[in-house]
């Protein structure tokens, strides 16, 4: 499918297989004079030529003349040397196979982009509400993937406060006692109910930053999904405790602006689009140190996810921050703690 990314960073990072199929078809109609197309479909196939010609314009050939081996800065931003990347938001739904399979294969990728550090949460198949049961399994799959590369993988501990006895009993289990550094929330129960809180006692006393899926969603919430505004009551209930509003609430501008007035609460700018203009606004809102890179990865790639920080025109020590020292200093306490026994995933 030819596809315009709305709002995408640059043309770089819009290219698909599928372009050159794309273009021909395109092609043909404009050879028939338009005939047997509306003015819109001839509209979007003028658009999505320019964009094809753009992206391929913009891809050196093969074998560049040395003089065209180094792009402007500008238009293929790069990572600064010496910067390590740690993804605060990933996955196990990429791949196939066994957890450990599904660990590797995301390990394969994240070498590609120099991702160094990888923090995981759920298993291969997400449960939106989870018994007792699955939420064990759940987290067996994150400890069985910890332990392909543990001084590369991290993990969330993945909770429902509908069953706060064995949600409690499974920080004890994947935390205090295993390797796991904070706490995933989705979808079960919105955030700002009042059974979120023992939970939130027990991560402040353990110092475990909380992942709590947020969207301001076109048409209305699931049922049990949390806006920013309801993890703002949270948070505003729970000060010792630092919390991380994923996705910004995908309507990030909306997002931004509902945790701005709420210190402990961070964002991490994973899922959707590479859209311009989110993490430029988020870091001008917020400031750098309350910024999170995150893939959502594999319902998002790497690549386009760094496009939206590495596009943003930050400065190194921005850059650093977004990809690695803000989660590093989010998880520091819990591995501060760590020991050789509960480092081990079991
Ligand atoms: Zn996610």
């Amino acid at each position: 499918m030819c596809r315009i990314g709305k709002g995408a960073v640059g043309p770089v990072f819009l290219a698909s297989k599928s372009s050159p199929d794309c273009f021909r078809k395109i092609q043909s109609g404009s050879q028939k004079g338009q005939s047997g197309l509306s003015r819109r479909q001839w509209l979007m196939g003028t658009l999505q030529v320019g964009t094809w010609t753009a992206i391929h314009s913009s891809i050196p050939p093969s074998e560049p003349l040395a003089a065209e081996a180094t792009p402007p800065p500008e238009r293929f931003p790069r990572i600064a040397p010496g910067l390590e990347i740690w993804d605060a938001h990933a996955h196990l739904d990429g791949g196939t196979g066994s957890p450990s399979d599904r660990a590797r294969f995301l390990l394969k990728y994240a070498d590609r982009m120099g991702v160094r550090r990888v923090n995981l949460c759920m298993g291969p198949k997400f449960e939106a509400d989870p018994t007792p049961e699955q939420l064990r399994e759940q987290n067996d799959a994150v400890l069985e993937a910890i332990r392909v590369a543990p001084d590369r993988l991290l993990g969330y501990v993945y909770l429902n406060p509908k069953h706060p006895e064995a949600s409690l009993e499974e920080i004890e289990r994947c935390v205090v006692r295993g390797p796991m550094v904070g706490i995933k929330l989705w979808i079960a129960m919105r955030c700002c109910e009042p059974p979120l809180d023992p939970l939130m006692r027990r991560a402040g006393e353990l110092r475990l930053p909380v992942l709590q899926h947020t969207f301001f969603r076109l048409g209305g919430n699931l049922p049990g999904e949390s806006s920013p505004d309801d993890l703002v009551q949270l948070a505003a209930r729970h000060p010792q405790v630092n919390f991380i509003c994923a996705h910004t609430g995908a309507d990030w501008e909306r997002g931004i602006r509902a945790v701005r007035p709420q210190k402990n609460i961070s964002v991490d700018v994973c899922g959707m689009d590479p859209h311009a203009g989110w993490v430029e606004m988020a870091v001008r809102e917020l400031g750098h140190q309350r910024v999170l890179f995150g893939s959502d990865a594999s319902g998002r790639t790497f690549a386009s996810q760094m496009a939206k920080v590495l596009s943003a025109g930050l400065p190194v020590e921005a850059q650093k921050a977004i990809f690695r020292d803000n989660i590093a200093r989010l998880i520091e306490p819990v591995l501060a703690r760590r020991t050789p026994q509960t480092s081990k995933p079991f």
